[in-house]
């Protein structure tokens, strides 16, 4: 294979979320930086060249996947610039300050992430949804949600918010899915060299320090860097991770990997908010309506949302999201039903994510475990969540224009077979202190100089928010320990 080397002060490994803000911050503040991305990069907001499904933010965006499954589940994740900021569903949340105060490390408590926040709201120009802009399904939800007297918010992206049900805040520009492509590169794409369609394989260490170890056209790329910074994502960060010979050692050999670092936790801690989906069919007045509107504009699926306390919540603060999701178009997989989706915010599972060989084609074996927690937390939450459910879909608004339920949720092992996720697993290379945890308080690989972790594998323990903001807000922090120390 021919193979080329260059050289970098900082190297960023993935252009999602968080790679995009990492990447732009340290090229912002005047370092060399080289962003390898395995995807496709379409170029700054505004070139012909983007996918039309890639910037709507009406639907979720599936052309770019890297297919990876496992049992009955998909785990969907971007392969392109932007990473899942540019197929998701751009729902922009914070979670609860205490979140961040529970993690217990240095630099991450709630008072050190607001001003953090900040800036990744700011550049990911996020914004509620407007009254006049709800759709016809979830303007019945907002009258059903006030007359069953929910405290209603027009903020639900707040720190110290508490219960409420009120319209979303996304990062939706116009109808356009704003994603950190558009956020962090466009502003300094001149000051950066980006290499897409580049999967990195592993890291080697020399006497000059850490090089990655790529692929681009089946061609390998050698880059020699002082600091890499490993953005692969959660599925992927540990992958790069454990081909280079750093993990469990039982697990490295198991793929046949010599083992180069001792770190049993690279891979665990693996998890997302299980949820479930309180479904019913569209009678044909509501779907009259849907059609209406989508002929007419932008209408996307989700709109409002709930926060709320399950009975078994430990420091009585919301630990449920319950939210209404309805199809406007044709093409959706949620067409003729809609859902009420209930999630735990506060999972207790645990599973991993590890490689089964040496080859980066070959994808990971990912088993999350939902629902596993001994004290079968995860499912009790989820049971008292459908109860909130049942009450928005029992109110006259809903009720009138909706049909049958499609899934049977009405005991337990129902829910375990129904169980799905919310898309926002993290946590497969935790920070901490203790001997499980993979990187330290500012993302450095326990034991590895050279090598920071900076994306959603960070995570010890999930906050109660859909995971992008947290996953930017981790960029930007990395980018500030990395251009402070
Ligand atoms: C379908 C879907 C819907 C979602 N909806 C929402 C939502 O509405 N709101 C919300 O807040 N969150 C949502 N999320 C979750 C959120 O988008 C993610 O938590 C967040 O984007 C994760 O950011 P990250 O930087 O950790 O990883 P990613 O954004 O996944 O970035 C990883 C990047 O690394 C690249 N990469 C991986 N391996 C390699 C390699 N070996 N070499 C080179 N590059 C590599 C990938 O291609 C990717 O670009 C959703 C996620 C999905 C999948």
């Amino acid at each position: 294979m021919k193979s080329e080397t260059i050289a970098a002060e900082v190297v960023v490994i993935g252009a999602g979320s968080a790679g995009c803000a990492v990447a732009g911050r340290l090229a912002e503040r005047g370092r060399e930086v080289l962003l390898l991305e395995a995807g496709p990069d379409y170029g700054p907001f505004g070139s012909v060249a983007w996918p039309a499904e890639l910037l709507s933010a009406r639907m979720l965006a599936t052309t770019h996947d890297w297919g990876y499954a496992a049992e009955r589940w998909t785990f969907e994740r971007a392969r392109v610039i932007g990473g899942c900021s540019t197929h998701n569903g751009a729902i922009a949340a914070v979670g609860h300050r205490r979140d961040y105060d529970g993690w217990g490390l240095p630099g991450w408590s709630g008072v050190d992430v607001a001003p953090l926040f900040e800036l990744a709201i700011e550049r990911m120009r996020v914004r509620a949804y407007q009254a006049a802009e709800a759709g016809p399904f979830h303007r019945r939800c907002l009258v059903a949600a006030t007359d069953l007297g929910w405290p209603i918010a027009s903020d639900l992206c707040d720190l110290d918010a508490g219960p409420a049900f009120g319209l979303e805040t996304v990062n939706v520009v116009e109808g356009v899915r704003w994603n950190a492509a558009f956020a962090y590169l466009d502003p300094v794409r001149d000051r950066m060299r980006i290499c897409d369609r580049t999967v990195s394989d592993r890291l080697e260490f020399g006497p000059g320090g850490p090089r990655v170890v790529a692929e681009r056209n089946g061609e390998q790329l050698v880059v020699e860097a002082e600091t890499v910074v490993i953005a692969a994502g959660v599925y992927g960060t540990p992958g790069i991770l454990e081909r280079s010979g750093i993990g469990d050692p039982a697990i490295l050999r198991s793929a046949g990997i010599d083992v180069r670092h001792d770190l049993p936790g690279v891979g665990e801690n693996l998890h997302d908010h299980p949820l479930v989906e309180a479904d019913r069919t569209v009678g044909p007045e509501l779907q009259a309506w849907l059609d209406a509107a989508a002929a007419t504009g932008f209408l996307p699926e989700e709109q409002t949302l709930g926060k709320f306390v399950s009975g078994v919540s430990p420091d009585g603060l919301y630990d449920t999201h319950v939210f209404p999701v309805c199809a406007s178009d044709q093409t959706s997989i949620l067409h003729g039903h809609i859902a009420v989706v209930v999630a735990c915010l506060t999972p207790r599972s645990r599973g991993s994510v590890h490689v089964v060989g040496s080859d980066h084609r070959m994808p990971p074996l990912i088993d999350h475990r939902y629902l596993s927690d001994p004290e079968g937390h995860d499912l009790a939450v989820l049971r008292d969540g459908l109860k909130v459910a049942q009450q928005l879909l029992g109110h006259e608004q809903l009720a009138t224009v909706l049909g049958d339920a499609v899934t049977d949720l009405g005991s337990d092992r129902a829910i375990r077979a129904a169980v799905k996720h919310y898309y926002h697993p993290v946590g497969s290379c935790a920070m901490g202190s203790d001997a499980r945890s993979v990187c330290d308080a500012d993302g450095r690989v326990r034991g590895v100089p050279g090598v920071v972790v900076a994306d959603a594998s960070l995570i010890p323990q999930i906050p109660r928010a859909n995971t992008n903001l947290p996953a930017v807000m981790i960029g930007e922090r990395i980018a500030r320990s990395l251009t402070q120390s």
